[in-house]
């Protein structure tokens, strides 16, 4: 045996098997095992893994590649290093933001595609996880309320992704032929001004120009002020522009508002008629956040058999009123990293059209198969050329994991936890809700100092400009009350919440700070959120002393 052949035949061994041999099965396993019982030892009652750390970037980047290599055992300990400090997206004592938790059933979902690696360029190389992307997106089509014969859909990068695909959809609509020749007129994106970043990066990225995103006033409840975006639809159209899409957030990222999907699409029909528009403005939903309240569409509110409380059964009602008009966007986007309990990345763009994504076809004249003809080939249009089975199968594996009565009842229980914070919060008058006509799981509020009244201050800072410099003040004050709330969560006590630079901006344009709890972990319970009032409350006291 030469010197090479002995060192492939101790390589062949860090690779999984394949053909069947339990023996070293067994050994893949053990190494999972192994890993995970490394990080077992990182937990404690803090919702963190180890210790907090400060990563050291200059050490990193003075990185080299050995020359030798090194065992699967000596690998893995690198690798668990690497998770210290990390948050625990799913401990209840992490409320910071909206991130997954996923169940054990969507992490098989990731490890599975992990081994075999199926690539959903074509059915050639995706075999079966091809099916399982068109099986998930007619369940979500069906349950959002499109046709699921007529819809389509692809996994892609995050929301980000789909509403790149959304956009690029609709710009092909304003100004055809934007594939082939590049943009070659104007052409804007109407969103609101608590749409996601997301909006301006679709915008530059496509040559659309950040600079055409056309930013919408909201409303108190964060949801699109549609006689203000009428104004600047119009204005837009009247002046020669083109409208690549409309944007509709459902479930903004911080204060969970939800546009008038309704509105916005009665708007869309009334411009073709009265500015005889050539093509229909394009709709993308931002639904990456509330998608999933889609399953409360068909819940029997009257009655109730989950038995949640009140105040959460009419804030899932509410929601619902929204949320039900989903399927009358041209497309949305659905992430299953969010709150489809799925982990990174599992994101769906879903078209209400299956057809349109004829226009992003690469090669004119060969036309793709949209699964009519029982082949499968969305590499033709898909952006990505090499697709990963991990976002169907971890979706798919959520999907039947929890069925519409378990995604009912984890999201249900979020929002349950949030009422119960909100009434908490409620009944001390050194706090107040911000998003208080938001219905969702996740609650801003800010503290007060002493001898504030809750129910003033809150207006004067939205309107009163020469109250901008207590403004700054109290956005201050709330900012260090969370680093202390922080760093008492990082020791083990109390609950780590969130905080947001800018929750919206007043009518005089200065941003408003906010606490923020984010509540999506099924381990999240009625005492610890009970907890975070009064760990907010003594963060408050020490803060005022200083
Ligand atoms: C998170 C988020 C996005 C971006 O989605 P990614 O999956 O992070 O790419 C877009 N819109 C909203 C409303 C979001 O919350």
């Amino acid at each position: 045996m030469s010197n090479y052949q002995r060192q492939l035949d101790q390589l062949r061994s860090a690779f999984p098997p394949p053909v069947s041999d339990q023996v070293h099965d067994g050994y893949v396993v053990f190494s999972l095992l192994r890993a995970l019982d490394q990080v077992d030892a990182l937990k404690s009652q803090a919702p963190i893994l180890g210790e907090p750390t400060q990563p050291d970037y200059a050490t990193a980047s003075a990185a080299r590649l050995d020359d030798e290599g090194r065992t699967v055992e000596q690998v893995v300990p690198e690798l668990v290093r690497s998770l210290e400090g990390m948050l625990i997206n799913s401990h209840p004592r992490n409320q910071v933001n909206v991130s997954p938790h996923p169940s054990i059933a969507s992490v098989i979902g990731v490890m599975l595609p992990a081994i075999f690696n199926p690539n959903l360029c074509s059915d050639e190389s995706g075999g079966g996880v091809g099916e399982v992307e068109l099986r998930v997106a007619a369940m979500v089509a069906d349950l959002i309320g499109y046709d699921a014969q007529q819809a389509g859909g692809l996994f892609t990068f995050g929301g980000t992704g789909a509403m790149l695909y959304g956009v690029k959809i609709g710009l092909e609509k304003a100004l055809p032929g934007s594939l082939r020749e590049g943009v070659t007129g104007r052409a804007v994106i109407l969103a609101s001004e608590q749409s996601h970043s997301a909006c301006l990066n679709v915008a530059g990225w496509l040559g659309i120009g950040q600079d055409q995103v056309v930013r919408v006033p909201t409303q108190a409840d964060n949801s699109i002020d549609v006689g203000a975006l009428a104004d600047a639809a119009r204005e837009q159209l009247s002046g020669g522009g083109r409208i690549a899409a409309f944007v509709a957030t459902l479930g903004t990222t911080d204060a969970f508002g939800l546009d008038d999907l309704e509105a916005i699409h009665r708007l869309r029909d009334r411009l073709v008629e009265e500015f005889s528009l050539d093509y229909r403005p394009h709709i993308h939903a931002d639904a990456v956040i509330g998608w999933a309240w889609s399953v409360f569409n068909d819940y029997d509110f009257q009655n109730n058999p989950l038995e949640f409380r009140g105040r959460t059964v009419r804030a899932l009602a509410t929601s619902r009123s929204r949320v039900r008009h989903l399927h009358l966007a041209d497309s949305l986007g659905v992430d299953f990293h969010k709150t489809g309990f799925a982990p990174y990345t599992s994101s769906l763009v879903l078209l209400r059209d299956r057809d349109d994504f004829q226009s992003l076809v690469r090669e004119r004249g060969q036309m793709p198969y949209l699964f009519h003809s029982g082949e499968y080939h969305p590499g033709m249009y898909t952006l990505e050329t090499t697709r990963s089975g991990t976002g169907p199968l971890s979706a798919l594996a959520s999907l039947r994991l929890l069925g519409r009565e378990g995604l009912r009842v984890l999201l249900g229980h979020g929002v349950e936890m949030a009422e119960i914070l909100r009434e908490q919060i409620g009944s001390c008058p050194e706090l107040t809700v911000l998003n208080s006509e938001n219905v969702g799981p996740v609650t801003l509020f800010r503290a007060y100092p002493s001898g504030v009244d809750t129910f003033e201050v809150k207006r004067r800072e939205q309107s009163d400009e020469s109250f901008a410099p207590k403004l700054r003040e109290y956005n201050d004050f709330n900012r260090r009350i969370f680093q202390h709330v922080h760093a008492e969560a990082m020791a083990g006590r109390g609950v780590a919440i969130g905080l947001t630079d800018c929750y919206r901006r007043t009518d005089y344009g200065e941003p408003l700070v906010a606490l923020k709890s984010y509540v999506l972990s099924p381990f999240a319970d009625e005492s610890r959120m009970k907890s975070i009032v009064h760990h907010v409350l003594a963060a408050r006291d020490h803060v005022q002393a200083e």
